[in-house]
C-alpha cells in the first residue's frame, strides 16, 4: 500500500514542472474538457490534439455542438474512430442545454447520468472540472498502480478496476484533477508499457516493482481471446451518370456511417441485384484486398467494380463522395480503387 502524503507531493510535484503543453490543458470549460476525454478515450494524445483543435474552433461552445448537423459532425470526427462516442457525447450535450441551461452539470450523480458517461470520463471530467476527488482510471493508471503495488491480479476484471478507483480516492489529495492528470502523465512519458524509464521516475521510492526488481511482471492480463474473422465481398457499383451506390449504416459501430455494400463472400450476383434493387453486368473487376481490424473482429475485404445501368435513392455523383463521412474502412477501400486509376476518388 503507497504512503499517500510523500507519494503524492512526489508526484505532484513532478507533474507540475514536467506536464505537457497539451491545448486541452490551457482551458478551464468544463465542455472543452469534457470533449478532449471523450476524444481520449481509446485514441492517442498525437491523433487527438489536431481532431481536439478543429472541434473547439468549429464548435465553440457546448450549444454549438449541440445544435450541428449529425452528418458533418460525424464527418468532422471521421478518422477518429468508435464513432457511438461522438453520438453519445452529441445526445449528451443536447440533454445539457436542454435540462441543464447548456451549463455542463458540476453534481457528479447528474453528469453520470448522461449518455456515454461511464466511470472514466466521469472521473476525469469532474475531478479536472470541479475538483471532485473521483478517480480516472486506464490503461496508464492501471499499469502504474499494478507496478507501484507489485500487483499480480488481472487488470482486465472489472473487480480489480473497481478497487484500484477506490485505493485512489482513498489517497486522492484536494488537487484531484491534477493528481489524476499526473498518473496518467506518469504512465503515458514515464511507466510506459515495454521501456519504462524507472531511472528518472518521481515516484521510484514507493514502487515495489522497482524495488523487486520485477517490473516487467506487471500489469498481469489474462489472455485476450481471439478476434473474429469475417470474410466480405465490398463492391463499387457505378452506372452511366457516375454516381456510386452508397448506404448509410443503421444499427451497429458505424451508425451513421456511409458504407459500399459489402456482402458475404458466396453471395450471387442475382440476390445483390435484387437485395439493393438494381441490375448489374454479370462481370465484375477485381480491385484488390484489404483488412480492418477492429477492437473485437477482422473484417476482410475483396472488393470488385460492377457496371450497372440502375439508378435510385442510393446512388450518389462520384465527386460527392468526399463530403459524406465513411468509416476508415471503406475509405481503405476507396484508396484502393482510386490507386487501380478507376473513379479518381
Ligand atoms: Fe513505473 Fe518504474 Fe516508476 Fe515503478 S519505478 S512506477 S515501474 S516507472
Amino acid at each position: 500500500m503507497l504512503q499517500p502524503s510523500t507519494f503524492n507531493n512526489n508526484l505532484l510535484e513532478w507533474y507540475h514542472s514536467n506536464k505537457r503543453d497539451l491545448p486541452w490543458r490551457q482551458t478551464e470549460d468544463p465542455y472543452k474538457i469534457w470533449l478532449s476525454e471523450v476524444m481520449l478515450q481509446q485514441t492517442q494524445v498525437i491523433t487527438v490534439i489536431p481532431y481536439f483543435e478543429k472541434f473547439i474552433t468549429k464548435y465553440p461552445t457546448l450549444s454549438d455542438l449541440a445544435d450541428a448537423d449529425e452528418e458533418s459532425l460525424l464527418k468532422d470526427w471521421e478518422g477518429l474512430g468508435y464513432y457511438n462516442r461522438i453520438r453519445n457525447f452529441q445526445s449528451a450535450v443536447r440533454e445539457v442545454k436542454e435540462n441543464y441551461g447548456a451549463e455542463v452539470p458540476e453534481d457528479p450523480d447528474e453528469f453520470f447520468k448522461l449518455k456515454g458517461v461511464g466511470p472514466y470520463i466521469g472521473g476525469a471530467v469532474q475531478s479536472i472540472a470541479f475538483n471532485h476527488l473521483l478517480a480516472a482510471v486506464d490503461g496508464n493508471v492501471l499499469r502504474v498502480m499494478s507496478r507501484l503495488n507489485a500487483d499480480a491480479r488481472d487488470t482486465t476484471k472489472a473487480g480489480v478496476q473497481k478497487s484500484v478507483k477506490e485505493e485512489i480516492e482513498s489517497m486522492m489529495p484536494l488537487e484531484a484533477g491534477d493528481f489524476n492528470q499526473a498518473l496518467m502523465e506518469l504512465g503515458a512519458t514515464i511507466c510506459t508499457p515495454r521501456t519504462p524509464k524507472c531511472i528518472v521516475c518521481p515516484v521510484q521510492e514507493h514502487c515495489e516493482a522497482f524495488r523487486d526488481n520485477t517490473v516487467h511482471d506487471y500489469p498481469v492480463k489474462k489472455k485476450k481471446s481471439k478476434k473474429k474473422e469475417e470474410y466480405y465481398n465490398v463492391y463499387f457499383i457505378v452506372n452511366d451518370r457516375e454516381e456510386i451506390y452508397l448506404y448509410r449504416q443503421e444499427g451497429d459501430l458505424l451508425k451513421g456511417m456511409y458504407e459500399l455494400p459489402k456482402f458475404d463472400v458466396d453471395t450471387s450476383i442475382e440476390n445483390i441485384e435484387s437485395e439493393l434493387g438494381v441490375e448489374l453486368d454479370q462481370k465484375k473487376v477485381y480491385i484488390g484486398s484489404d483488412k480492418h481490424v477492429f477492437t473485437h473482429k477482422v473484417w476482410y475485404m475483396e472488393s470488385y467494380l460492377l457496371h450497372t445501368t440502375s439508378s435510385n435513392e442510393h446512388f450518389m455523383p462520384l465527386d460527392e463522395v468526399r463530403n459524406v463521412p465513411m468509416s476508415t474502412a471503406m475509405k481503405k477501400v476507396f484508396r484502393k480503387l482510386a490507386a487501380d486509376g478507376a473513379g479518381g476518388l
